[in-house]
């Protein structure tokens, strides 16, 4: 079944845990919040904030655009996920994800993106180590059913207020 990880932005505390543990279990222990896959957005002078990461999208434009079919879908939890021995690098799925969710390693030379922790655990674990519970690993439904509540809808809303 598809999964989905819903963000509640009144949640969140901006400690940045997210960050943190995500670049750990998928840098091979490093904590570096660049090398990760979830981007607390901050913008205080606004009151602005809110952590990023793929919406594992129904149509991804990211896969449609790729040139090598190097972003592929999980069997299991439907996490749109990309396959780094097929990934060429040329970042256009970096260039055509709305919300800035894929990012380029320097490393690899490839891009890496949210997979929902799929060959690291049960459940993401961003969702596992928030302390505000700002973040809720779910049936993807229960996230595309409640649009007004998402992370893009609250972003867009607060761009236009600024
Ligand atoms: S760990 Fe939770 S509370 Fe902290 S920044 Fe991330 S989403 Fe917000
Ligand atoms: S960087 Fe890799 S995954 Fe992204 S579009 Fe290019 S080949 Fe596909």
């Amino acid at each position: 079944m598809k999964k989905g990880i819903l963000i509640k932005v009144d949640k969140c505390g901006g400690c940045r845990e997210c960050e943190a543990i995500c670049s750990w279990v998928h840098g091979k222990g490093v904590v570096n919040p660049r090398r990760g896959m979830v981007a607390v957005v901050k913008k205080e002078r606004e009151g602005f904030l809110m952590p990023f990461l793929c919406l594992q999208c129904e149509e991804p434009a990211c896969k449609e655009v790729c040139p090598a079919d190097a972003i592929q879908t999980d069997e299991e939890t439907g996490a749109l996920f990309v396959d780094s021995k097929s990934c060429i690098g040329c970042r256009l799925c970096m260039i055509s994800c709305p919300f800035g969710a894929i990012t380029f390693s320097p490393e690899s030379r490839r891009v890496i993106k949210c997979d929902l922790c799929k060959d690291v655990a049960d459940e993401p674990q961003c969702v596992k180590w928030c302390p505000k519970e700002a973040l809720e690993y779910v049936d993807w439904e229960k996230v595309r059913l409640r649009p007004k509540e998402s992370a893009v809808t609250a972003f867009v809303k607060k761009m236009g207020e600024g």
